[in-house]
């Protein structure tokens, strides 16, 4: 895990990853998915997260990598059995995030019915930019979320098109969890996502905040 810095320019120390499944229709949408009542709940290791300029090396056995780009919040007050009113108060940053995915051996371990943590959770599978202050982003649906492959635009959406907004996101995951300082959540990824092979240089941003690079290598 490379060093980390909270807003405030503090290290981080990384604690539970959360990840959200289908949180947009397009995205479900293009991988055959069905988009569920409730948020899709997944974890992701700490020890997966890298800052920006990583170079994220394929997994053993990986040909490829999907990217999924996302906004990601940093929680920095305890949160639990929160309203959604409440729940975006324990928020203090915010950064562009890559949720990396072995899409094949994704789909093996759906289609065998075994968890995909093994495709979502390898060194290097959770590059985040810097974290910016919450000051900068008055309104967390209303954030432009950019990808680029060797300049190429892969993905472009708004996060106005979530199904589950941050704040219902917050509130559900502390129903059961104890979110701590530390905790990071991937709010999910919109449409566009697609395959991108070592060498290939990837610039992520929430559009006119923050944005990072980093380097699929073999
Ligand atoms: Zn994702």
């Amino acid at each position: 895990m490379s060093t980390l810095f909270a807003p405030d320019g503090s290290p981080l120390r990384v604690g539970t990853v959360f990840g959200i499944g289908r949180n947009y229709a397009a995205h479900a949408a293009e991988l055959g998915n069905s988009v569920p009542d409730a948020p899709m709940i997944f974890l992701k290791a700490a020890s997966s997260v890298v800052g920006p300029g990583a170079e994220v090396p394929l997994p053993a056995g990986a040909a490829s990598l999907h990217h999924e780009v996302e906004l990601v919040a940093l929680i920095t007050q305890p949160l639990s059995r929160a309203t959604p009113a409440d729940a975006l108060a324990a928020v203090g940053g915010w950064a562009v995030g890559i949720d990396w995915t072995d899409r094949p051996l994704q789909n093996r371990l759906k289609n065998a019915g075994h968890p995909w943590a093994a495709a979502k959770s390898f060194r290097g599978a959770s590059c985040v930019s810097g974290f910016i202050p919450t000051d900068k982003v008055p309104d967390p649906q209303a954030v432009q979320l950019r990808l680029r492959v060797n300049g190429e635009l892969r993905q472009d959406a708004s996060t106005a098109l979530m199904l589950h907004n941050v704040a219902d996101l917050l509130s559900f995951l502390s129903i059961n969890h104890d979110l701590q300082p530390g905790d990071l959540v991937f709010t999910g990824t919109p449409e566009g996502v697609g395959p991108v092979l070592p060498g290939d240089r990837v610039e992520a941003e929430l559009v006119g905040l923050c944005g990072a690079t980093f380097t699929v290598c073999a």
